[in-house]
Formats: C-alpha cells, sequence, structure tokens
C-alpha cells in the first residue's frame, strides 16, 4: 500500500491530477467523540503469542511475492492452519492479474468462513503477499532486494488466524468471512492518480469475481495491514472514514472499551491507497486498521518498504491490540441489520 497526499485529493475534486506518497500535513487533528465506557463481553482472550509466532512461520517462508515460491509455501500454511482451526469453506481463488510492469502475475486469493450458515456476516482481511522491491530503503543497493514483509503483510495475516484459531474455540454469534488476498503489493510508487489501481490487484480480482450474491454482501469489512509496528498507534484512515465512518466510530470506541485507548488514537490518520478502497467500491462498507501516522515518519513506520520490514520490528502487543478489538467486536455483534 502506500499513502496519498490529501492536498492531490483536492485537486482531483478540481478536475486535475497527482498523487504522492508521503502524508499531507493539511489534515487538521481533530478528535472525534467516541462512546462512554461501556461493559463489554470478553469471552476469548486473543494470544499475542500465538500471533507473534505466525508471523514468525511467514516470514521463515522468505519474501511472499506474487507467484513466486515463498508465495505459495505461504498459501499452503494458511491453508493448513485455517483447517487445523475448524474453518468451513476453505477455498482458493486462482486467476491472473497484470503488473503495471506489463508482467502477467498468477495469483490466489484464500478465503474460509465460521458460522457459514449464518446469513448475518462480516468480512476480515489482509493481505499475505509482499512487496517485490524494497523501493523505500535509504540504501540505494537494496532497493531492487525484495521486503521480507514482517509487518507489511505477515501481521494481518497472523491477526487473521489467531483470530480463526479463537471463533473455533468460542464461536461468534455471526458469520465471519476470512479473507487472504494475494497481489496487494506489487503497485507502482510514484505516479498520477490512476496508477492507484496498481495496487491491490489480488483485492480488484475477487470484487469482479465476489463469492456473494448482491443482495447478500457482508454487513462490513475490516481490513489488517501494517498492525505489527514496534508500539504501533492506529489512527482513523482518511478513506475509511469518508465512506465507512460509523464503523470507524464503532471500532474506535469498542477498541477504547476494550483498554487499548492508547493505541487506538480517535484522530484522523494518513490516507492509504489499500484494499478497502475496492471493498467499498464493491458496496461492503469497509475500513483499514494501519499504522499511519507513526511519529518518526509522520506516516507508516520506519521499515516499511525496506530491507529492515523484519521480525525485529515487530511488536506483539501491537497485534494484541488490533485482534482483541476485533475479536471483542465479534462477540458483542447485535444480531439484527444495521
Ligand atoms: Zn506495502
Amino acid at each position: 500500500m502506500k499513502h496519498k497526499f490529501i492536498a492531490a485529493l483536492i485537486t482531483l475534486t478540481a478536475g486535475l491530477v497527482g498523487v504522492g506518497c508521503s502524508l499531507s500535513n493539511s489534515h487538521k487533528t481533530e478528535t472525534k467523540e467516541v462512546n462512554e465506557p461501556r461493559q463489554i463481553k470478553t469471552p476469548v482472550s486473543f494470544n499475542r503469542d500465538s500471533a507473534y509466532s505466525y508471523v514468525r512461520r511467514q516470514v521463515s517462508f522468505g519474501p511472499r511475492v506474487s507467484g513466486t515460491e515463498g508465495n505459495r509455501k505461504c498459501r499452503e500454511y494458511i491453508v493448513s492452519e485455517l483447517n487445523r482451526h475448524g474453518a468451513s469453506n476453505i477455498n482458493i481463488q486462482e486467476g491472473e492479474v497484470t503488473a503495471f510492469t506489463g508482467k502477467h502475475l498468477p495469483i490466489a486469493n484464500i478465503m474460509a468462513s465460521y458460522r457459514p450458515e449464518d446469513p448475518n456476516r462480516i468480512l476480515l482481511l489482509a493481505h499475505y503477499d509482499t512487496r517485490p522491491w524494497a523501493d523505500s530503503d535509504v540504501k540505494e543497493e537494496n532497493r531492487f532486494r525484495p521486503v521480507l514483509g514482517a509487518n507489511d503483510g505477515a501481521s494481518g495475516v497472523a491477526v487473521l488466524l489467531e483470530i480463526a484459531r479463537q471463533l473455533n474455540i468460542c464461536e461468534p454469534p455471526i458469520g465471519v468471512d476470512l479473507l487472504f488476498v494475494d497481489a496487494e503489493d506489487y503497485g507502482q510508487a510514484s505516479g498520477f492518480s490512476a496508477h492507484d489501481s496498481t495496487w491491490c490487484l489480488g483485492t480488484q480480482y475477487w470484487v469482479k469475481n465476489m463469492p456473494y450474491a448482491s443482495d447478500s454482501l457482508p454487513r462490513y469489512a475490516i481490513l489488517f495491514d501494517m498492525v505489527g509496528g514496534l508500539d504501533a498507534k492506529f489512527h482513523r484512515e482518511y478513506f475509511s472514514d469518508e465512506e465507512a465512518s460509523k464503523l470507524v466510530d464503532k471500532v474506535w470506541a469498542m477498541a477504547q472499551n476494550s483498554g487499548f485507548g492508547d493505541r487506538f488514537i480517535n484522530q484522523k490518520g494518513g490516507a492509504v491507497v489499500d484494499d478497502h478502497i475496492f471493498l467499498n467500491k464493491a458496496g461492503i462498507p469497509a475500513i483499514d486498521i494501519i499504522e499511519s501516522k507513526n511519529p518518526a515518519t509522520g506516516t507508516f513506520a520506519p521499515t516499511w518498504h525496506t530491507v529492515n520490514d523484519n521480525l525485529d520490528h515487530i511488536d506483539p502487543s501491537s497485534l494484541h491490540a488490533a485482534g482483541q478489538t476485533v475479536l471483542n467486536l465479534i462477540h458483542n455483534e447485535i444480531l439484527c441489520k444495521e
């Protein structure tokens, strides 16, 4: 994924184009009200060590670039874990996409369900591929090396797999679908706004071949991306707020009620080109839980798209904050349409 200049968005509205890769300072810091603390059900505990081990295992496969051996091994591992954790309807959606380089990439999205018979469903997703080039590395000689993606890729998948383990231990009150997408991170780092569509190729393919009828879409979707950074803070991502602000309110309130108000900061964060954009376009309200306002960079964590995105920079407490918040959300979900 990449950051998008909000200034460029304003220009876009005026009919012009232009996209950058860093965050605009034009955001006003604005704090939104969240609900008063309330009693919530916390029937299951997200295990941070288990989640960390899921990151470690993925990293052991090396870079998981779409179309490579590492990607295939990771996919097989995800499927085996979903089987072990009692998921239903495990399905691999294979396809082919064309990268901005012109290269044809074989891709495979993985989907699985809990409580598959329930029409009242939500969708959780993360990307399992990693970026082919560390093109944000400070050292020029590293920029054609692949990213290991401990945070950018493995962290979101790790949270999904630990959630799967917990859903198998304690059945959720609603249907939960899990989606692991390929080819999120093969996009063009700079250029004009049209190039936003060079990112999230797996999700764009999935949206065109969606396994839902148009009248039975999931109520909403939550994307986990880069949720494992050291002391990561999750601000309200721009496009999530634009398209699904009530859902952002709900998740950030749940985080506060779950004791993670110091991690889920109820203020505006960056604007990120990521998988949730394409779900929103497809009619599924979707938000992105992502570190987008790191204090050292003003945008993503310093390891983003560098060769330093490795296990040394993964924080189990960040995985815990993201995962426990959404597990609590699931177990406190009301069994009716909103
Ligand atoms: Zn990335």
